[in-house]
């Protein structure tokens, strides 16, 4: 089901608390809102539709993915840019790493490793940012 974006700065900036098996639908909902809104947006942080729960839906290459509890344990290869977000408007300069290598749970809370680079990588950071309570 598709949800309303949340613009309460506020609100966003909580902390999110733990993600478990219950929050599959919250899961299932904000992968439906992000596909609404895949034109302007390739992210996005449950607490973006209301729920403070540590998910977050992002594009992958041609795929979309879904992270339960993300984690950043390693990353390298810090840059400057700017970025853009469907909470706020404008675009806001910010510090990020090229790779990361993330630790999550799955959607069967399957705990997970992953390195990611690039866009992709930039992307998770973002809504991992989202997830702690900061808006770029
Ligand atoms: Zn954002």
């Amino acid at each position: 089901m598709v949800r309303p974006i949340m613009k309460d700065p506020v609100f966003l900036a909580q902390k999110s608390a733990p993600a478990s098996a219950e929050d599959r639908e919250v899961a299932a909902d904000l992968m439906d809102t992000l596909l609404a809104h895949r034109d302007g947006c390739v992210g996005m942080a449950a607490n973006m539709i209301g729920v403070n729960k540590r998910v977050i839906v992002f594009e992958d290459g041609d795929a979309y993915r879904t992270m339960f509890n993300p984690e950043i344990v390693k990353s390298s290869g810090a840059f400057e840019t700017e970025e853009g977000c469907l909470s706020l408007a404008g675009t806001r300069r910010t510090r990020r790493f090229r790779s990361v290598k993330v630790r999550y749970q799955n959607e069967q809370m399957q705990e997970r490793f992953k390195t990611f680079t690039g866009w992709t990588a930039q992307i998770i950071q973002h809504e991992i940012d989202h997830l702690n309570g900061i808006l770029i």
